[in-house]
């Protein structure tokens, strides 16, 4: 339920409807906008008198949500959410570039990566310690080692850090990443999106192989129903028939997730596609799609990378890449203007 209040309302006013709605056992999220304030109703909502709270002074309209998530809904927050990850920012027209390989692999190579892609232009170093393996007897990652390279790659280059957690017992040694990643996989480990939701980090949740956009926010829900309100969701290729790209790159979750909530929105072209050779036109068309960012594969030696060398980009053809990235965001600014 959302309550929409009039511009005439005081914050005193405000402040005592609140704490008559805590009183009801609900919790209250307040968006204070432009050209509207309101407060959106988390919890058991069947039981206030809609007609009540309609006829009070302040309140302009009372509205159900009718969707199963709330925190989430641009409903509750009509204005894009912008996330601050160490002064860079993403949503709400700020764009982020984050690259690095697939796995860290060794201090020279992540430290050679991260400087090639900040030389780039890149926002963010990416690079998986702990890694979702089809196979146990693949490469599973660096683990608390490859933490400590990447801290030495943000020390190095300044650029802020994002790496995957698979499981709660691994976010000890998260204190200095800057975004946490939620893999593809891991989407619906609720215990572990309810432990990110008590942390006061920016979590970057992907997409799971088979998720509906449904699924996909009712998975931020639960990590902003804890109080963590910073999510930028990821879409990283669903499952369909074809076997010549490695996953489906779903374009469409970028306009349509925007729609539906405020959370800036990123796609993933290197595990959607799987091929290298197309990541440069998949970013491209998620960029003219509107995306706040992109999470891209990128390795100082693709063919010796030790996990998905085929879909990384060596850090020349990254730089070229961005460079057209950064060509279509202007034109597009130039036609929002
Ligand atoms: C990754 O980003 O390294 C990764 C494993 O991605 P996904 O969870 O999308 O497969
Ligand atoms: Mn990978």
């Amino acid at each position: 339920m959302i309550i929409l209040i009039k511009q005439s309302a005081t914050e005193e006013q405000m402040q005592h409807l609140e704490g008559w709605l805590q009183l009801q056992g609900l919790g209250i999220h307040r968006s204070t906008g432009h050209a509207q304030t309101i407060m959106g109703l988390v919890g058991d909502t069947s039981r206030i008198d809609i007609d009540l709270v309609r006829a009070l002074d302040i309140v302009e309209d009372v509205k159900r949500i009718q969707e199963p998530y709330k925190n989430a809904n641009r409903k509750f927050h009509p204005e894009d959410t912008v996330i601050d990850v160490a002064g860079r920012k993403i949503g709400g027209g700020h764009f982020m570039t984050i690259a690095g390989p697939c796995s860290v692999e060794s201090e020279e190579q992540i430290i050679e990566v991260a400087k090639a892609v900040k030389e780039a232009g890149a926002d963010m170093l990416r690079g998986g310690a702990f890694k979702p393996r089809t196979s146990p007897y693949a490469f599973q990652g660096l683990r608390g080692e490859g933490l400590r390279l990447l801290s030495l790659a943000k020390k190095e280059t300044g650029l802020p850090i994002v790496t995957e957690v698979m499981d709660i017992s691994q976010l000890e040694l998260f204190d200095d990443v800057d975004v946490i990643q939620v893999g593809a996989r891991n989407m619906q480990n609720f215990e572990l999106l309810k432990e990110l939701g008590t942390l006061r980090k920016p979590i970057l949740l992907k997409r799971g192989l088979m998720s509906t956009f449904e699924e996909l926010l009712m998975s931020a829900e639960y990590i902003m129903a804890g109080g963590n309100e910073e999510v930028i969701l990821c879409e990283r290729g669903i499952r369909g028939f074809e076997t010549y790209t490695r996953n489906v790159l779903d374009v469409c979750a970028v306009p349509v997730l925007q729609k539906l909530s405020h959370l800036p929105v990123i796609i993933d072209p290197s595990h959607s596609t799987g091929r290298a050779d197309l990541v440069a036109p998949m970013s491209l068309s998620a960029v003219a799609a509107g995306a706040d960012g992109l999470i891209i594969e990128v390795h100082n030696n693709p063919a010796k990378a030790l996990c998905d060398g085929k879909q990384s980009l060596t850090p020349a053809a990254f730089g070229k890449l961005k460079k057209k990235i950064d060509s279509i965001r202007a034109t597009m600014n130039e036609w929002d203007d």
